[in-house]
């Protein structure tokens, strides 16, 4: 076990005014299909309420057979001369097999071999740290990619399940004051195959046996990646092409891709309203999760920016939508901060709000805010949480409360903030 590298310092914890510093705040905040006015881009520390949307430009990751669809990866393995089935076989080692060895491909003939890899399943993720935690039965991953930025994934086995939370961008826009990637900015956004290699990676480290624990029941087959989560590095609707290719390549049954349940990947957004319709659209029952962390517009201004182009009614809404469409229940985080937004009067307004939406499309997911550096917050005390889970409760919402393991090395929610390049 190594030492993580020195996270980047957020200035300060304090709380931001909103503010204007977008150039197109001024526009309505809800014309949902309406295309966004994006910002100049920007990778250094943003300002207090200061949102990114767009990723600065840098060199694009190599092209990898995770970025394709099949008939793409067929494609490109004629446009470099080879035959069509190529693409198949290919895709049964890296997808199937997890095999990343070329030697291993013993029904690609050798010339073929060096060549189709090198062009298609090139190096993106370089691993540089790997701490353990709770027993071994939690794994922090810190990636170097192509051109030195740097993410995270947390691998964690619970019983019955094994669950990798991955990152989507390097940094994060989004600039939610609570949370460690937002005080770094945004780097840039990953590639759908960088997405996908921290779940092949995962899945290869499960093989190898490489995560502790488990009982009986698990011993008898090897452990898989059964659930997929969008929680750590980055807001992946803002990088909606790239996450909902490595959507794909996670869900299509295998070998054209990895054969995880869609029931098993969790989307975690800030609420995106056209991000969230767009996905909605795309008729993947994946589970949606929202982070709304304040039930009113005024608090949630402070907590999570965005609120300032869509509100809490509107992200709701889409939400909703959300679990009409596709039948999913959905999952609304709320990290509780010790006196800013764990009043019970919050948790009644809550309460209502989803309520009055309907019943049995919502569960509550309580989150005791996880410490970060610089930060003056803190977790809600145990019987202002409990009141507030009560509360919801009452209102006829289930809620139940995240674990927050990983806290001991900075893998847990809001917590990932390597050092980038
Ligand atoms: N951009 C996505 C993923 C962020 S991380 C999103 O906003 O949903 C996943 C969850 O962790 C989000 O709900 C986020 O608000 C929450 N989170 C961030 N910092 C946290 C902290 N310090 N303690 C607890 N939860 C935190």
């Amino acid at each position: 076990m190594t030492e993580s590298p020195e996270p980047a310092r957020p200035a300060s914890g304090s709380t931001p005014q909103p503010t204007s510093a977008s150039p197109d705040a001024s526009q309505p905040p809800h014309a949902t299909p309406a295309p966004v006015v994006l910002p100049e881009p920007t990778s250094t520390r943003p300002v207090p309420g200061e949102l990114t949307f767009q990723a600065p430009r840098r060199g694009k990751p190599p092209r990898h057979l995770a970025d394709f669809t099949p008939a793409e990866r067929k494609q490109a393995v004629e446009s470099l001369g080879h035959k069509g089935f190529r693409a198949k076989q290919l895709s049964t080692h890296y997808f199937e097999r997890l095999e990343d060895d070329p030697e291993q491909m013993t029904d690609l003939p050798k010339a073929v071999r060096s060549q189709l890899v090198d062009d298609l399943l090139p190096t993106l993720l370089t691993p540089i740290v790997q701490r353990v935690a709770d027993d071994g039965q939690t794994l922090k991953y810190a990636w170097r990619l192509h051109d030195g930025a740097i993410v995270e994934s947390v691998l964690r086995r619970y019983p019955k399940r094994v669950t990798i939370c991955i990152s989507s961008q390097a940094g994060c826009g989004m600039n939610c004051p609570f949370c460690a990637t937002g005080q770094a900015g945004l780097t840039r956004n990953l590639s759908a195959a960088e997405i996908v290699e921290q779940v092949v990676w995962a899945a290869r480290a499960l093989r190898r046996g490489e995560l502790a624990g488990g009982g009986d029941e698990d011993r008898e087959a090897p452990l898989r990646v059964s659930n997929v989560v969008f929680m750590g590095m980055g807001e992946a609707l803002a990088n909606y092409k790239a996450s909902i290719g490595a959507i794909r390549r996670l869900t299509d049954p295998t070998p054209d891709g990895l054969g995880i349940s869609a029931r098993g990947v969790t989307m975690s957004t800030v609420g995106l309203v056209p991000g969230i319709d767009k996905l909605t659209a795309e008729g993947i029952p994946v589970t949606l999760a929202l982070s709304l962390h304040a039930p009113d517009d005024e608090l949630r201004n402070e907590l999570v920016p965005i609120n300032t182009r869509w509100s809490v009614d509107e992200a709701l809404d889409a939400a909703h939508r959300y679990y009409e469409a596709t039948g999913r229940r959905v999952s609304i985080e709320y990290a509780l901060i010790r006196d800013i937004n764990d009043h019970g009067w919050r948790a009644d307004l809550l309460g209502e709000k989803l309520a009055a939406r309907g019943s049995g499309w919502v569960h509550v997911n309580p989150i005791p805010l996880n410490p970060t550096p610089g930060s003056k917050w803190t977790a809600s005390r145990p019987g202002v949480e409990q009141n507030f889970v009560e509360r919801l409760r009452s209102h006829g919402i289930p809620t139940t409360v995240r674990d927050t393991r990983g806290q001991d090395i900075d893998g847990a929610c809001g917590q990932l903030a390597a050092a980038t390049a």
